[in-house]
């Protein structure tokens, strides 16, 4: 599809669910530049504070940032990288013909945002031409008429990646060394997006553990060959968590994990499915009181979308149960294959 075509693409798919999604885009792009340089949705942005700016997933470092979710209107499944050149005459031409001075307001149309440009003379790093840090701390963005939006909200990645610690930030950093802002915007090419999905405790667990060690991306990825699964990290955190709960990464460094842990995955989303009496009085079961990897390991993997409290009481039981099973036979039999 061109750009240009992706006004009617709209008008074609707005009666097939596509609204929900660009409801999804639209609350997650306007995070893109709250977080950019730095800050969170209520972190005051003053000119003291522009300079010194941490590391964040949005504007990692000098080298590159992420437009992931600048436009807020795209198609399910949408890659820019297959834009690329189109976009970067967009970007230039963003970048020319902003008007700081202008204070109207313009609507996104169709696909892009007027805003989005180039943030530095090299053309490197992409983002928002209209937030603080670019027009000497005056906050433009509500010249897009999105409100507030754009300084609120954020994608879940950069919210597991604000809560790291500073070492396990510049930790899995590394995964992304190299790219350019595209590959780096790109969740197919940037290893990192994927990696996050797995949450927080865990990955704060393995820069902790590999503390001093130097290693490169290529490096981690081949040392936690684990990470490089086809499953999804959010559908199965829940079950990776358990296990490595007891700080066990010997068993995540083990080569052969990989396979066993996807098989527990598979057989127990089968099991989970064929257990819940669906109801459609049940409530959502994302909106139960229970751990949310766990509901998040029902619905994403065993595609369970409504149940009872009880129910999901007991289906976490026969979950913790057949961990605890794994953790005992599974462990045991790679440490003892290990030393053969
Ligand atoms: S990291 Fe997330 S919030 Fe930040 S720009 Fe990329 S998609 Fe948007
Ligand atoms: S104004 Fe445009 S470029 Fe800036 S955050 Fe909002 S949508 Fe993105």
């Amino acid at each position: 599809m061109t750009l240009a075509a992706f006004p009617l693409w709209i008008l074609e798919h707005l009666y097939f669910g596509f609204v929900s999604d660009f409801e999804f885009r639209a609350s997650n792009l306007v995070a893109a530049i709250g977080l950019h340089w730095g800050r969170g949705k209520d972190e005051e942005v003053t000119l003291e504070n522009m300079t010194e700016m941490p590391s964040t997933l949005c504007a990692p470092d000098e080298e590159k940032s992420c437009f992931a979710c600048c436009p807020p209107i795209r198609p399910p499944g949408y890659e820019h990288l297959q834009y690329t050149n189109e976009i970067k005459r967009v970007l230039r031409e963003n970048s020319a013909s902003l008007m700081r001075k202008e204070k109207s307001l313009s609507p996104i149309t169709g696909f892009s945002c007027w805003a989005l440009g180039y943030l530095d003379g090299g053309f490197k790093r992409i983002g928002c031409l209209l937030h603080p840090s670019q027009n000497d701390g005056e906050d433009q963005r509500y010249r897009v008429n999105y409100g507030d939006k754009c300084a609120r909200e954020s994608c879940v990645e950069a919210g597991i990646f604000t809560h790291l610690s500073p070492e396990a930030k510049s930790f899995w950093l590394r995964l992304s060394q190299g790219l350019d802002s595209f590959s780096y915007s790109s969740s197919t090419l940037n290893p990192l997006f994927r990696v996050l999905g797995w949450g927080g405790p865990l990955l704060n667990l393995v820069a902790m553990a590999e503390k001093g060690q130097d290693l490169d991306g290529n490096s981690i990825l081949k040392t936690y060959s684990f990470f490089e699964t086809s499953l999804s990290p959010r559908a199965n955190a829940y079950l990776l968590r358990a296990l490595m709960d007891s700080g066990n990464l010997d068993l995540l460094r083990n080569p052969q994990f990989r396979g066993r842990f996807e098989e527990l995955s598979h057989r127990l989303s089968e099991r989970l499915s064929l257990k819940v009496l669906s109801s459609s009085t049940a409530p959502h079961v994302h909106l139960l009181p229970m751990d949310s990897d766990f509901l998040d390991f029902l619905r994403l993997s065993g595609h369970i979308l409504k149940a009872g409290e009880e129910e999901a009481i007991s289906l976490k039981e026969l979950v913790d149960h057949e961990l605890a099973e794994f953790e005992t036979q599974v462990a045991a039999s790679l440490h003892h294959a290990e030393k053969f």
